[in-house]
């Protein structure tokens, strides 16, 4: 499998997301040619907005249970991704005669590595791609738990996974 190659710009766009979204992930889908990523879609994660409503006015108190929750916890929570911007990215896709490459999220206070539910939603979709016509993606992970936001990206194979490579250019 050829290096996935991720330009600098969307990879700075990425992390652009995850900031915004912080202290909920964020996620969205790479899309490109040959190895070559081209377009980065921002797909609204229906977990951060109900929990974005729930703190209205940002209530400190709030915001500061969800710091306090166990990595374990916080996991459970991960990401879904809305249908409604999926189905447009994959037109969108489609249109430009774009393959889906990449599904990436970020972790805001957690390691760059897939949480337990991430896996187990990765295998849960392994099966679905083929089926509404998409190759199968690598997973890449944004953590922010650190200043410098770490970046890993990875294969989920039957609820194993692997380090799928890129280079940024
Ligand atoms: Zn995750």
């Amino acid at each position: 499998m050829n290096e996935l190659v991720i330009p600098q710009i969307i990879l700075d766009d990425m992390i652009a997301h995850a900031r915004e979204l912080a202290p909920h992930e964020c996620c969205g889908l790479l899309a490109g040619n040959n190895g070559v990523v081209s377009r980065m879609y921002r797909i609204t994660n229906i977990v951060a907005m109900e929990g974005a409503q729930n703190l209205s006015s940002f209530d400190p108190a709030k915001v500061a249970h969800l710091e306090r929750l166990s990595p374990a916890e916080r996991a459970e929570i991960a990401f879904v991704m809305d249908m409604q911007d999926f189905s447009t990215a994959k037109k969108d896709m489609r249109n430009h005669g774009l393959d889906l490459q990449v599904v990436y999220h970020s972790h805001p206070h957690d390691p760059a590595r897939p949480s337990i539910t991430d896996i187990k939603i990765a295998t849960d979709y392994e099966e679905i791609w083929p089926k509404i016509n998409l190759p199968i993606p690598s997973y890449l992970l944004i953590s922010l738990m650190h200043t410098t936001p770490d970046i890993k990206n990875y294969w989920i194979k039957s609820g194993q996974v692997s380090n799928a490579s890129f280079i940024v250019r």
